[in-house]
């Protein structure tokens, strides 16, 4: 366990603002948890758990507290039978790391199991992936998650929980919501993967880049590949260019609010989600500027941290493309990145 003093939380966060964390702690074994636990109670300091930053907002004031910072590794097969798998990976693994691992594993007649593949290229830890049910392309953790190993931060014990008792949603799970923010420390998941490839229809935009190459071999492999591609075309590289992804929830309607958006011509898709980045676009944002935050122009749910001075210009072209949009359409958005620190 190494422990750093004030490290500034923005060198830790992909979207890079943010003041400095008094401690920041490494947790590079299991037994590290209980100690970083006992060390911030020892001096009566709240705690943040950090996997790769991507989904997390630091605030100019910093944290005046330990954030655990997930080193955990390791990937292992626990079972498998003719048609499935179970690998647990612990939860500082990088999700693209293990994603390359599934779609090259031998399953007995070809390379390859299903289930996690179009979730190539998000940037972050395995351990992020159940806390606020991580999806993309057409797949979501909820469809593959069996177990996670917890760390209770509550009870000071190890604990193991099912899929079922997390309430895994849209961008929610019982780690991000209610008693449960804060109190479980993300040991290790536990996924169960398929031999069976995907089928059409697939998500919109990677059947249109299927079709337009005559791809009709989908293998774990061919989706992954493909879903980085088209990744790569319009989602910022973390390395190159500062973000969070996507900045704004979808939102979703009822289905008397989702028919009155449909005959005003607003995309509602199934489940009644009409597209933020559909309505930022809608409201002329695409590529604008504010703070030193650009709404990207290849995808408008993203904002770019160009040059924004402090969380203080992100607060504010935030709220500047909550008007624009709420101005034109009539709905509020609702920011997905977590946030860290003091204003
Ligand atoms: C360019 C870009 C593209 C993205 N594309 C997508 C996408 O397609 N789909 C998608 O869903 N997300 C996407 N994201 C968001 C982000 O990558 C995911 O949410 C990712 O799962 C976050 O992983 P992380 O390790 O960086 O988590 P962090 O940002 O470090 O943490 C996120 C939250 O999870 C908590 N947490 C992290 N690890 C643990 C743990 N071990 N135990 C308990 N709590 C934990 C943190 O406290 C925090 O509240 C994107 C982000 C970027 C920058």
């Amino acid at each position: 366990m190494k422990i750093r003093e004030n490290i500034a939380i923005a060198e830790l966060t992909t979207m890079r603002l943010g003041g400095a964390a008094r401690y920041v702690i490494d947790i590079e074994e299991d037994k590290d948890l209980a100690e970083a636990y006992k060390f911030a109670r020892e001096q009566n300091l709240p705690t943040y758990i950090l996997g790769g930053g991507s989904n997390v907002i630091g605030r100019d004031g910093g944290f005046n507290g330990a954030v655990l910072v997930n080193k955990l590794r390791g990937i292992y097969v626990i079972d498998s039978d003719e048609q499935s798998i179970r690998l647990c990976a612990k939860s500082g693994e990088l999700l693209d790391d293990l994603v390359e691992y599934s779609v090259k594993l031998w399953n007995g007649e070809s390379y390859g199991y299903s289930g996690i593949e179009a979730l190539s290229k998000i940037p972050g830890t395995v351990g992020a992936m159940p806390v606020q049910n991580v999806g993309a392309y057409g797949q979501e953790t909820k469809q593959v998650l069996h177990a996670v190993c917890v760390y209770d931060y509550q009870d000071n014990c190890f604990k193991h929980m099912m899929a079922d008792e997390l309430d895994l949603g849209y961008r929610h799970s019982v780690f991000n919501s209610g008693d449960g923010v804060g109190r479980y420390f993300i040991s290790s998941v536990t996924l169960e993967l398929n031999k069976t490839w995907l089928q059409p229809p697939f998500y919109t935009s990677l059947q249109t880049y299927l079709d337009e190459r005559e791809i009709t071999n989908f293998t774990p492999q061919v989706i992954r590949d493909a879903v980085a591609e088209i990744r790569a075309s319009k989602l910022p590289n973390p390395a190159k260019e500062a973000s969070a992804g996507s900045f704004f929830k979808n939102v979703y309607l009822d289905e008397a609010k989702a028919a009155e958006a449909a005959a005003k011509g607003i995309p509602v898709w199934e489940g009644g989600k009409i597209p933020s980045g559909w309505l930022i676009e809608n409201a002329g944002l695409k590529g604008k500027e504010f703070y030193g935050m650009r709404v990207s122009d290849k995808a408008a749910l993203v904002l770019i941290n160009d040059h924004a001075a402090s969380y203080a210009d992100l607060a504010k072209a935030r709220q500047a493309v909550i008007d624009a949009v709420e101005a034109k359409f009539g709905y509020r958005l609702e920011q997905e990145p977590m946030e860290l620190g003091d204003a």
